[in-house]
């Protein structure tokens, strides 16, 4: 699996002092508001785990499965509610944990589903953000790494389903792209 990976682009140590970083900023802002933080399955899963764990305030965690991709490489421009969330984010300060931004149609419309379902407030966390590829405007208020325009996998982020366990991100080699 190693083997089809270009180039590595963060480290798992990179990632995990990036989240401490975020972590204490986050833990800053939300003091004493008891955020409900949300993951985005499956790709944030990994980045999320080091997040809340560098938390050090009471928050609630909870999880949502959107799918805008597919197994394409192309954002579809519709985004599917797979799994929808457990707890209420009516009147609550939302946190939403994503693996990367690329376009923002997926991040685009869970804000303006929370903010329609009343939430208090909601704030944006991104491993990576890829802001060449933005065609709605979203910003994030937390982020990892701005990445290049190229398709990473590992960390969380698949390819056609592999990739996901990889302890870092990288660059998949083109003759991945090419056999499949
Ligand atoms: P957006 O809606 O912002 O265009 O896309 C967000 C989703 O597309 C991400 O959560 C991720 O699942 C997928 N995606 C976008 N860029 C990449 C990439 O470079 N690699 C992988 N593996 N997934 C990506
Ligand atoms: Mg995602
Ligand atoms: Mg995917």
């Amino acid at each position: 699996m190693n083997d089809d990976i270009e180039k590595v682009l963060y480290s798992k140590e990179d990632i995990v002092r990036v989240s401490q970083k975020l972590g204490k900023q986050i833990t800053q802002d939300y003091e004493g508001k008891n955020p409900l933080v949300v993951c985005i399955l499956k790709g944030a899963i990994l980045f999320m785990s080091d997040i809340v764990r560098e938390i050090d305030t009471y928050c609630e965690l909870d999880f949502m499965d959107v799918s805008s991709y597919g197994n394409a490489q192309v954002s579809s421009g519709s985004v599917k509610i797979i799994k929808d969330l457990d707890v209420s984010v009516e009147d609550r300060h939302v946190l939403i944990i994503e693996d990367i931004i690329d376009t923002g149609r997926t991040l685009r419309t869970l804000v303006d589903l929370f903010e329609h379902r009343n939430a208090k407030s909601v704030k944006i966390c991104t491993l990576l953000d890829k802001k060449e590829r933005r065609v709605e405007g979203v910003t994030p208020d937390y982020v990892g790494f701005d990445v290049p325009n190229e398709f990473v996998v590992g960390y969380g982020l698949d390819f056609l389903g592999h990739y996901r366990n990889l302890p870092y991100v990288g660059v998949l080699k083109p003759k991945i792209y090419a056999d499949n």
